[in-house]
């Protein structure tokens, strides 16, 4: 709880401006924050608790929780924007725009507990972000979430690799710096021999379908050498690891 008691929020405060624009269309300004308690208490089962502290209900500290804890479905639309099913009701995010459908955020302007449960799901890998698209992973067959124009085979996250990350390859054990994921199937990507990666003996037991990442050999990089001087090498993704 405040050592303060709630006092009127600074007119720079975008929430407070937001609040007093919605409760000049009630008319008495001095009854605005009576009303908007009320409000609460009608849409908000927290409401004692939201009313009991302006800072929580300010902070959003409730809404965090309730992002948190309240069963919600989230499911994403073609356009980028989320439909959150709640027992309370179906509301549609637009997390770009920061927008809900939801009364907490048409009537208030809330960043709501929908907003914050989608923003958390994005975050968490659970869903795509609003310029991602699900796709197939080419080493498990799980969901991977890539931009929306992204082409060719794709990987997910538990199989996909960052430039610049270190990996062993799985043959040989020895140690790759990831140069590059390409869009090229391993039975497309050819070698300066004029063979695709998938021709190789040493890539059979690694899938044709999955795309080739190109690394470079550790042994090879020098420190008066840029990584991009060293010859790069094509893998199938699978082949790969970051552990030994
Ligand atoms: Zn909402
Ligand atoms: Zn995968």
């Amino acid at each position: 709880m405040p050592p303060e008691p709630p006092a009127e929020p600074p007119a720079e405060d975008p929430r407070g401006i937001e609040n007093r624009s919605v409760d000049e269309s009630g008319g008495d300004p001095e009854s605005s924050r009576d009303s908007a308690a009320d409000r609460d208490s009608v849409v908000d089962r927290d409401s004692v608790v939201d009313r009991d502290s302006a800072a929580d209900r300010d902070s959003g500290d409730g809404r965090s929780t309730r992002a948190v804890r309240e069963p919600m479905t989230v499911r994403t639309l073609r356009d980028g924007r989320y439909v959150v099913e709640t027992e309370g009701g179906t509301y549609v995010v637009a997390l770009d725009d920061g927008t809900c459908t939801c009364p907490d955020h048409a009537i208030r302007g809330a960043r709501c507990k929908h907003l914050r449960r989608v923003a958390m799901e994005v975050a968490a890998g659970a869903v795509p972000a609003p310029d991602e698209r699900v796709a197939v992973c080419a080493v498990c067959g799980g969901e991977a979430f890539v931009p929306h124009d992204a082409e060719g085979p794709q990987l997910c996250a538990r199989h996909g690799f960052e430039p610049g990350v270190l990996v062993h390859d799985r043959e040989t054990g020895e140690r790759l710096l990831v140069v590059a994921v390409t869009d090229q199937r391993a039975d497309a990507y050819r070698t300066e021999e004029g063979r695709t990666v998938a021709d190789y003996a040493t890539n059979a037991e690694y899938g044709a379908h999955e795309p080739v990442v190109e690394v470079v050999y550790v042994d090879s990089l020098r420190p008066d050498r840029e990584v991009g001087d060293a010859k790069r090498y094509g893998f199938p993704a699978s082949r790969l690891t970051r552990n030994r």
